[in-house]
């Protein structure tokens, strides 16, 4: 699929808007309602959707959420989805606080190699008033247990909020000198209504890099392979782990954007940062045939921005939309 001079071969699947966590940088401040169930896209209307988007190129897919593995019988979806022979790669972004040891083993064994799980502090009274939730303890040793298992790379995804985690970057780069994980420090995005005030002044890539340099060492950039995703990545002297660095806000990535988004409720997200969404879900339901729904998929695509705007125009852009019902 292109959409201008882009190719589009990745798409990120949100299964639900519905969460066991209550990240403050993530669902709204004000009291939120879910949507109800008929509304949320059943597993074989998101697995026709993917295989039509696999036909026209897509050979990616992330399964996200809200938490995906709140939702019933999410196991059977993912053999499913694994079961597309045309998909090369199958990843999945987890809280981790539901991921037991067999429900990782099961993971592997149905063929998933890859989980990012995120996690923004190694402090557990701190964990529990970011999320909401007293769960470090089982989100730690869903991380240590992917490891053990195999996983590989394990990515931690970590949202740095001043005042909040910011003083505990150092530590967390830190871990990629004991651990191979994927440490991602991701751009705090303002969206919607949040709990977290819109972080005036934001922590962004420069300074949370120029403070891991001062803590613990220079960082040495690797090569941008194709297909590595948004993540600009670094390794400490003598770490087999990695640290990269998200940048939606001060360096956005949009020229090398790949990636076509498939909300909860069954709409198609050409950019996360932008709140055009086309349904494809209510044409699926009354009967479109397979070649309408490709036309939706490609209508779709052409309204995917050269760029998105959230860095200059500072709260005057921010999307409406709540990464909980997007999928991040
Ligand atoms: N529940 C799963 C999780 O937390 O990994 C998957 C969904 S979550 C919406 C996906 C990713 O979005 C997480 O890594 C989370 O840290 C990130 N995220 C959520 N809100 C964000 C925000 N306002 N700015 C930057 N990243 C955000
Ligand atoms: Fe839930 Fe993930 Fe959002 Fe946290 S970041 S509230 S775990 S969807």
């Amino acid at each position: 699929m292109i959409a201008g001079s882009r190719s589009i071969n990745y798409l990120r699947i949100s299964v639900t808007d519905r969460c066991n966590f209550r990240c403050r940088y993530c669902v709204p401040a004000a009291p939120f309602s879910v949507m109800p169930h008929h509304e949320i896209a059943r597993y074989e209307e998101i697995l026709k959707i993917t295989r039509l988007a696999c036909d026209m190129g897509i050979t990616k897919v992330r399964i996200t959420g809200g938490e995906p593995f709140v939702r019933k019988d999410i196991f059977s979806f993912i053999e499913q989805l694994c079961a597309i022979d045309t998909l090369s790669d199958i990843s999945i972004t987890t809280n981790g606080a539901l991921l037991t040891r067999d429900k990782i083993q099961t993971l592997i064994d149905l063929g998933i190699k890859r989980l990012n799980f995120s996690l923004d502090t190694l402090d557990p009274d701190r964990f529990a008033a970011i999320t909401g939730r007293d769960r470090f303890k089982k989100v730690w040793d869903a991380i240590m247990t992917a490891h053990a298992l195999g996983i590989t790379p394990v990515k931690i995804n970590t949202v740095v909020l001043r005042g909040i985690n910011d003083d505990e970057i150092v530590t967390i780069a830190g871990l990629t000198r004991k651990f191979p994980f994927h440490i991602r420090f991701i751009e705090y995005m303002p969206m919607g209504d949040l709990h977290v005030e819109k972080q005036q002044p934001q922590m962004l890539t420069s300074e949370i890099r120029r403070r891991i340099e001062a803590g613990i060492g220079p960082l040495t950039p690797l090569t941008h392979k194709a297909g590595d995703g948004p993540a600009k990545k670094f390794q400490l002297a003598d770490a087999p782990g990695v640290v990269g660095f998200i940048t939606p806000i001060s360096s956005h990535f949009c020229s090398e954007c790949n990636r076509l988004r498939l909300t909860s409720r069954g709409f198609l997200r050409p950019c996360l940062l932008n709140d055009y969404e086309k349904d494809i879900l209510t044409p699926l339901r009354k009967g479109a045939t397979d070649a309408q729904l490709k036309e939706i998929i490609q209508a779709a695509l052409k309204h995917k921005p050269l760029f998105h705007t959230l860095g200059k125009n500072r709260l005057k852009d921010i999307p409406v939309s709540h990464m909980t019902s997007i999928g991040g």
